[in-house]
């Protein structure tokens, strides 16, 4: 365990944050050494850093989760059961698993991170979500250091949501995630964008793989380059009737039907309505290519970048009516003053 610990390098937005303790766990073992000597100490997770937003200080212990491993568990030729540690980057495991003909995945490539993270909100994108392709979670009890497995039920998956992002399910960490692939997987392309991508192609699993990693390497900037945790609000789930008085307003809104009779509508056309694609506040900008993602310019504490979410997302209240959630989560403390 190591005290004071700068989290600079472990984090996409490059904060400047400072974690009181911090152990990379790379075997089960540590969590029984470890979490005893705890008690009740406030206890933070950590993966590939690139979903959270660091206060200066996070008091207690940081547990960098770096458990690796990819066990095949189960292959009738057809389907397979994976079992991945926590610690194995995302993005390298789409690859691996394409690779091996092992489909399910492609549409999710590129996403930075942990496979560990991937189910704390059910990351998705082009139309997928791992959900999909969930079959089990094993965690930990962060206090108790007790273990078990979740189903795909248990985690209750929803919209950028799981149980693990509640109170209730505060307390797991996660430290392999079972996913369940197929062969023979449809290639999924319905998405407008990946569908405008590949008109004119043979739609295949490695046409789609590499359409995404392309769409995404133009529109997205890439955190090592420029500071950025990718979408930084949530896209606003509303009530039909909601829906209805947001029309009224703005006729043109887009508004995407979802299960039970509620609408998504897109929080980047409305932060564009402002005007605000390109605006800079203390070394923080809304990115001049996509309205959804702040980026750094400088800013080396969390401050900034609250400040200039929070007054994009007032604004957003005061003319459409509508709450933007941020999508990362802040961990730790701002400094204290004076
Ligand atoms: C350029 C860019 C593009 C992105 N695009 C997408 C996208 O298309 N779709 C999408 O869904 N997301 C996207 N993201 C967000 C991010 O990549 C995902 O949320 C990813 O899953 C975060 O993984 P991580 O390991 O970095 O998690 P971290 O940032 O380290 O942690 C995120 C949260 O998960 C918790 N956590 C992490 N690991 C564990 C664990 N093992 N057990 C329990 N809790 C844990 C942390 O405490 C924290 O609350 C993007 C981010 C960037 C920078």
């Amino acid at each position: 365990m190591t005290k004071n610990v700068s989290m600079r390098t472990l984090n996409t937005l490059a904060l400047e944050a400072v974690a009181e303790e911090l152990i990379h766990v790379t075997a089960m073992d540590q969590f029984e050494k470890f979490l005893p000597e705890m008690s009740q100490r406030p206890i933070e997770i950590l993966g590939g850093g690139s979903n959270v937003i660091l206060e200066r200080t996070v008091p207690g212990l940081v547990l960098v989760i770096a458990l690796k491993g990819r066990t095949l568990c189960a292959d009738d030729g057809r389907r397979a059961v994976l079992r991945i540690g926590a610690g194995e980057n995302w993005h390298d495991l789409v690859v691996w698993c394409h690779h091996q003909g092992l489909h399910g995945l492609a549409n999710l490539a590129l996403i930075p991170g942990s496979v560990g993270a991937a189910p704390i909100q059910n990351i998705g994108a082009y139309g997928v979500e791992v959900a999909d392709r969930i079959r089990r979670v094993h965690v930990v009890d962060r206090w108790t250091g007790e273990r078990t497995v979740l189903s795909s039920g248990d985690c209750d998956f929803g919209y950028r949501d799981s149980l693990f992002k509640r109170p209730e399910g505060a307390k797991w960490i996660i430290t392999q995630v079972e996913l369940e692939l197929d062969r023979e997987a449809p290639v999924e392309a319905s998405y407008p964008l990946l569908s405008q991508r590949l008109a004119d192609a043979e739609l295949t699993h490695d046409a789609v793989l590499a359409a995404v990693i392309s769409i995404r390497r133009e529109r997205l900037p890439d955190p090592i380059v420029t500071p950025n945790v990718g979408s930084f609000f949530k896209n606003p789930i509303v009530s039909g009737h909601e829906c209805d008085v947001l029309r009224q307003q703005a006729p043109e809104v887009p508004a995407f039907p979802m299960p039970g009779g509620a609408f998504k509508i897109p929080a980047a056309w409305l932060i564009d309505q402002l005007g605000w694609r390109g605006v800079e506040r203390r070394g923080v900008k809304v990115s001049e290519d996509h309205a959804l993602v702040l980026v750094g310019a400088g800013a080396l504490t969390a401050e900034p970048w609250l400040a200039l979410a929070g007054e994009i997302a007032a604004s957003v209240a005061d003319r459409f009516g509508v709450n933007l959630q941020l999508e990362p989560r802040v961990l730790g403390a701002p400094a204290k003053v004076g």
